[in-house]
């Protein structure tokens, strides 16, 4: 069992916490670490350090500092499967998935080291006779990140390697959860040689997130979870005067055309919806048959759904892993509940299932649910697990009504061979990502990862340009050089 520290101003350090949460492989429910629920003084303590950092930090050249995140990617690189396999181990997910995760990580530090580049500001000479005017780009001080346990090795990289490519100084704050990724993470970080301080790694749960948001000297937080926590750590963080950006849930839908092609979108939609056991942000969550669409999908993705292999995730041929925790699988079998209760029938139904060598794992199989009605309770809540709710729609203009009707706007996906229908879909859904017969819009690096409505509460969003603009201030300066003054010269 690998004891969890903090990192703060370049040491490694035990928590003082009285509390601790335990890190199980949720498939062979081996405990692997204890998460100390670090107290609010370990988390000021690392905003000190940051911001004693700052100021040497945001001095140094964005050149010289994008070098750190150059050997960064190499380091990552080098230990690619020991992360993914890590990320298996203590979230669940299959190998390839886990791949996949560090790979979009990577990419996402191999944008920032064109930081010189992407942070430039812009200038007019002569804006009036000897007046020059020019936008240059500044750090804002400390930031932090508060994460999530779905991706314990990605999504800290939406955001920390902008942060400090930009000059700031950053504190990442992981799920309590999933600990261990991050904590290796750091491990390699510290081999880049980042003076202390730059970056500094606080475990724990809600004081350390209320810690982060009353601290002044942080002044913007990144947070991605459940958007009940996004909504409150935005409000807090905005109160206290702080820049905020908060990603949170999603029930994503899928619309199929009668004129798609039935066999890849079955395949696709199965990936999306029991891809991660369904525990993404961006998985499907309904499939919304448009007219003579219904019977065909419905058939071939029960079909799918029956024949995906669920078990360990580091063993071979498996397609799905299992669920974060034995309350999350409680959670999504009592939902499965409430769809039939609510009148949905479940052809293909994964509560209760056993997985033969991991007796004791979080598993819950792939479920359809059948005959999902607009504003019933399946239709609206989102179940973070291996479920696909199917509604009916009779026209495409229906189908879109029902896709605006949800209150979350993360994701939403058409599957059709018509341009216009796609380009209607494109133009009206309400939603921050739209995937055209692709079944997961999660944005490569050098796009915003976006969301509307309860999927997101602020402006600027992770990755790419936008995470530019989140971590800078914009300061324009105006300049005036008389010229008799340099007739002197
Ligand atoms: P969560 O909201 O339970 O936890 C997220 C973070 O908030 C954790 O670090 C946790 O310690 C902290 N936290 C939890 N309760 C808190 C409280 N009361 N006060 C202060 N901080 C608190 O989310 P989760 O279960 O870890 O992750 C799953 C959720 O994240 C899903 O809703 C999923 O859709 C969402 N998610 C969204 C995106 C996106 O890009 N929109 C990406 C990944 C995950």
């Amino acid at each position: 069992m690998e004891k969890i520290l903090n990192y703060i101003n370049g040491q490694w350090l035990e928590s003082t916490a009285a509390e601790f949460v335990d890190v199980i492989n949720p498939a062979t429910q081996e405990l692997m670490g204890r998460t100390p629920l670090s107290p609010v003084s370990e988390l000021e303590a690392a905003a000190q350090a940051a911001a004693a950092a700052f100021p040497e930090w945001r001095r140094t050249p964005a050149a010289e500092r994008v070098q750190y995140l150059f050997k960064l990617k190499f380091l990552l690189e080098e230990h690619f499967e020991e992360l993914s396999r890590l990320i298996t181990m203590e979230c669940g997910k299959t190998l390839d998935e886990a791949r996949g995760e560090m790979r979009r990580a990577i990419e996402n530090v191999e944008i920032t080291c064109s930081m010189p580049i992407l942070m430039q500001g812009y200038n007019n000479e002569d804006v009036a006779r000897g007046i020059d005017e020019m936008m240059i780009r500044q750090p804002l001080g400390v930031g932090a990140a508060i994460c999530p346990f779905n991706f314990p090795g990605m999504i800290v990289f939406w955001f920390l390697p902008y942060a400090i490519a930009c000059g700031n100084t950053y504190i990442v704050k992981p799920s309590e959860r999933v600990p261990l990724t991050m904590q290796r993470i750091f491990q390699l970080i510290e081999q880049t040689g980042l003076p202390k301080g730059v970056v500094n790694l606080v475990n724990g749960a809600k004081a350390a997130v209320d810690g982060i948001l009353d601290n002044p000297a942080i002044k913007a937080v990144s947070f991605v979870g459940s958007s009940t926590i996004a909504k409150y750590v935005y409000s807090r963080a905005a109160a206290n005067g702080k820049r905020a950006q908060c990603q949170g849930g999603a029930k994503n839908p899928i619309v199929i055309m009668p004129d798609a092609d039935m066999e890849m979108t079955t395949k696709i939609v199965a990936d999306s919806a029991f891809g991660c056991a369904g525990q993404r942000c961006a998985a499907a969550s309904l499939a919304i048959t448009v007219a003579e669409a219904r019977d065909p999908f419905t058939e071939m993705m029960c079909d799918a759904a029956a024949s995906r292999t669920t078990g360990y995730g580091l063993d071979a041929g498996i397609q799905m892993g299992p669920v974060i925790t034995p309350m999350s699988r409680g959670r999504i079998e009592e939902l499965i509940g409430t769809g039939i209760a609510e009148g949905a029938s479940a052809p293909v139904d994964g509560r209760g299932p056993k997985v033969a060598g991991y007796e004791q794992g979080n598993f819950v199989r792939p479920t359809i649910l059948v005959g999902v009605q607009p504003g019933s309770q399946v239709a609206r809540t989102e179940i973070f697990g291996p479920v696909l709710g199917l509604m009916h729609a009779n026209t495409l203009d229906e189908a879109i009504q029902m896709v605006n009707a949800n209150n979350y706007g993360n994701m939403a996906c058409i599957f059709t061979a018509s341009g216009a229908a796609a380009r209607r879909f494109r133009t009206e859904a309400e939603v921050g990502d739209v995937g055209i017969n692709v079944g997961i819009a999660a944005p490569m690096a050098y796009y915003p990862f976006s969301g509307y409505k309860d999927s997101f509460f602020g402006d600027m969003h992770g990755q790419g340009w936008d995470a530019v603009e989140f971590f800078t201030h914009k300061k324009v300066v105006i300049e005036r050089w008389p010229k008799e003054w340099s007739r002197k010269f």
